[in-house]
């Protein structure tokens, strides 16, 4: 046996009893459970120290260099040293934009607004919950680099083993880098809140929409006007629908940097009338079609069953595929031609 497969062999091998994070993240998000407690808020802080240079420059700076240089943004062996993300894209909403409103008409009634998850954490500190007009949420966009893409476009049954690294760690990242700005403004006296690091990120099956979780990090990103939606479900961006998003809610009144379109399928081949259907054709279990664009049910059964090939072969418990969104024409940027829809 080579030494690397003899390496391998031994690293982690039992993922199923020995990789907490990797179980927390599969388990934890569908249950709302084991999240570490809220950060408290400062009640003493001044209303300068709440007031001071929390602006729409300081959250794209602070989240691009949390992604350039923390240290949770790495892979695990074989791939020590690589990163899992490239440079972000933030934008921003506000809490009281109509759009709330409306993911609770299109994904369910379930679906918190940021005044409703805000009122939560208000309520945890003792203090009077915010109005939704002095709320904004922060959303970002991760990109995945394009070794894993080229690795996952480069499979045809099952996620690869970067891409698999990516799901776990691109979790934990997200989650404890966000963790560390929420704590931060809490120090500062400013409300702030991770929805999907509370109780309430319960994933459920809902009548209309199958597994729905409270919190669609994706739709916000849309409101945000970071992206729109293709037939597989993704969100293609201007650095295509590779990538990791996630989303966090302020008690400051910031400004959106982005016109997010009217069509929430503004970026896609197909959608806009030019045939495509790459990404169906990526799809091992037809989870694609044009009649029904995305088979959320389908894709779900097909998702689950990528655990034991990743206990197995990568020694990570985690699930994930996304075939669909490496080796196709939205992968890495928004297709060409239909680049004149992105509002001016
Ligand atoms: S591969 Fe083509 S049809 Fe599928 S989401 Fe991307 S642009 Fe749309
Ligand atoms: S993520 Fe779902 S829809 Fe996409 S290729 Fe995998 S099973 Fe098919």
């Amino acid at each position: 046996m080579s030494p690397r497969r003899k390496m391998k062999t031994r690293y982690r091998r039992f993922s199923q009893f020995t990789d907490i994070g990797g179980i927390k993240s599969a388990i934890g998000e569908m249950r709302g459970l084991g999240y570490p407690k809220q950060p408290p808020l400062n009640k003493q802080a001044t209303g300068r120290e709440r007031d001071s240079g929390f602006d729409e420059q300081w959250f794209v700076e602070t989240i691009q260099g949390k992604i350039a240089t923390h240290p949770d943004n790495s892979m695990e062996y074989p791939f020590f040293g690589e990163r899992v993300f490239d440079e972000p894209l933030v934008g921003f909403v506000r809490g009281d934009d109509p759009i709330f409103q409306d993911l609770k008409r299109i994904i369910g009634p379930h679906h918190l607004t940021p005044a409703e998850i805000m009122a939560w954490q208000a309520d945890n500190n003792g203090v009077p919950a915010p109005s939704a007009a002095d709320l904004s949420v922060v959303s970002f966009v991760m990109p995945i680099t394009k070794k894993t893409k080229d690795e996952n476009a480069s499979q045809a049954d099952w996620l690869s083993e970067r891409w698999a690294q990516t799901r776990m760690h691109g979790e934990l990242f997200s989650q404890s880098f966000v963790r560390e700005i929420v704590t931060y403004l809490m120090s500062r006296g400013v409300l702030a809140v991770s929805p999907d690091v509370t109780p309430k990120m319960r994933k459920m099956r809902y009548p209309n929409v199958g597994w729905a979780s409270p919190w669609s990090h994706r739709h916000i990103a849309y409101a945000a006007g970071l992206g729109t939606f293709g037939m597989h479900d993704f969100l293609i961006t201007e650095k295509g629908c590779g990538h990791r998003v996630g989303s966090f809610v302020v008690n400051l009144r910031l400004e959106p940097n982005r016109k997010r379109p009217d069509d929430i399928h503004a970026y896609c081949l197909q959608y806009q009338g030019k045939k495509c259907m790459k990404c169906a054709a990526r799809c091992p279990v037809d989870a694609i079609t044009v009649e029904d664009a995305h088979d959320k049910e389908g894709c779900y059964q097909r998702v689950a069953k990528s655990i034991p090939h990743c206990n197995q072969n990568y020694h990570i418990f985690i699930y994930g595929c996304a075939l669909c969104a490496t080796g196709v024409p939205c992968e890495s940027h928004i297709p060409p031609a239909l680049r004149k829809n992105v509002p001016g």
